[in-house]
């Protein structure tokens, strides 16, 4: 199947007389008729449901849809983008292991990488995304575990050169994990290009209306991590699970498997069935949305790009973005519809110029089927000084714009007033 079909199709397939659409199972847990039977589940002996935060049916047909999504072998929800992230690590690292990763992520990536985790006694090396070989294999300790960045960073725009960070993190014997939240696996799939995990914010476009905050990890189940020899605890006997060595047992599933059985069973951080009941519904739609985004910010970049009231604009489908090249390899049908730039007239004028606007809304949040806007230095980023917001790479005069679906006629207009408003 193709991927439009697989949007629709994959993860449910009912049975004679079953429900057509995927059943949301809002029950905690099953019932079994005999104590050895429920016995055999808990001993991972024999699989079925037993308690949600485990396992439940709605939840694992969309994971395995997104899985398929993605052309990988498995997949997990989680009931956030930051717990996904987590987890992606927190299953191959502990206490004394350290990971590299990408300087431009997401902020809260950023913050649970560099900070959070530190307190757990696990330690991260920020690298420039476009760092070269040789600076990237500098940051590699005995102890590293893996290696992380993200298709298309938030709020940055960079994309990252996939192929070579995999080439240079598998020569270290790590996994490249790929947070895909912004190209969505419709624009990229990142194991095409050699990462091993994929991660998602789905809140963003893959649930695409703003309804429910969700993540996802997903496993290629390429890497070798018996050969690797750097990751007992997939290649060892769990003593919590009766001595089950992952990679024995369940082989290209291991990754997933260990998350589920470990990771998921101590912190717990499952969706509700009914939020990834609504997740597969953004999903069915995620490739004509795309389509639309990206055909939207393309012309919103163009427009901004002309109009001389506008400093700088930033978006990888712009010929002379600086990104480009790399967008065009790795996103050939479109990257995203988040757009950054600046008005003249620094600060002042980017806040009068939000107030203006009236179709695009002032939320924190971005990638969702309305046109949203955000000023980080008024908001995310609000406690940096001028010149912080500068290292950080956000200036006082930037604006995060998410290019919606609507009729692109509508939010050119809606820009070119607020426009006016600022000079006028
Ligand atoms: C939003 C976001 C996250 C965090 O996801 P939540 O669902 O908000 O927890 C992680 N990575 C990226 C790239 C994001 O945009």
């Amino acid at each position: 199947m193709r991927i439009e079909t697989k949007c629709i199709q994959s993860g449910y397939t009912p049975e004679n007389g079953e429900a057509r659409v995927l059943p949301i199972y809002q029950s905690t847990t099953w019932k079994y008729g005999s104590t050895e039977q429920m016995g055999k589940l808990f001993d991972l002996e024999e699989s079925g449901y037993f308690y949600t935060r485990l396992a439940n049916p709605t939840n694992d047909a969309v994971a395995a849809k997104i899985a398929d999504l993605e052309g990988g072998v498995a997949g997990i929800l989680t009931s956030s983008g930051q717990a996904a992230c987590f987890y992606s690590i927190f299953n191959i690292c502990q206490a004394g292991d350290h990971f590299v990763c990408s300087a431009s992520v997401y902020g809260g990536t950023f913050n649970l990488f560099g900070v959070t985790m530190k307190k757990l006694g696990i330690e991260v090396t920020f690298v420039d995304p476009d760092a070269d070989e040789e600076t990237l294999n500098a940051a590699f300790r005995e102890n590293t575990k893996a290696v992380f960045g993200e298709t298309i960073a938030n709020p940055a725009l960079v994309v990252l050169d996939i192929e070579k960070w995999a080439k240079v993190a598998h020569a270290h014997g790590v996994p490249l994990i790929i947070d895909n939240t912004f190209a969505t696996p419709i624009n990229c799939r990142p194991f095409e290009w050699g990462a091993d995990i994929v991660v998602h914010s789905t809140t963003k476009y893959m649930d695409g209306h703003a309804t429910s905050v969700g993540g996802v990890v997903v496993d290629s189940g390429k890497f070798d991590w018996e050969k690797s020899g750097k990751f007992p605890g997939l290649t060892t006997p769990d003593e919590s699970y009766h001595g089950i060595t992952y990679t024995e047992k369940f082989g290209k599933a291991a990754y997933i498997t260990k998350m589920t059985a470990q990771v998921m069973r101590d912190l717990g951080s499952i969706p509700s069935p009914h939020n990834a009941f609504l997740l597969n519904l953004g999903l069915e739609t995620l490739p004509l949305r795309m389509e639309r985004h990206c055909s939207n910010a393309q012309a919103v970049a163009e427009f901004l790009e002309k109009d001389e009231r506008i400093s700088w604009v930033k978006y990888c489908g712009l010929e002379n973005d600086k990104y480009n090249a790399l967008a065009k390899k790795y996103l050939p049908n479109g990257s995203c519809g988040v757009i950054s730039f600046g008005v003249k007239g620094g600060r002042e004028a980017a806040v009068k110029f939000m107030d203006s606007l009236k179709l695009a809304a002032i939320v924190t949040h971005v990638a969702d089927a309305r046109t949203s806007v955000l000023h980080p230095a008024s908001h995310t980023h609000r406690q940096l000084s001028d010149a912080e917001l500068e290292a950080a790479g956000v200036t006082p005069d930037l604006i995060r714009f998410s290019v919606g679906i609507e009729n692109v006629e509508d939010i050119i207009d809606d820009i070119r007033q607020a426009l006016d408003q600022v000079n006028g």
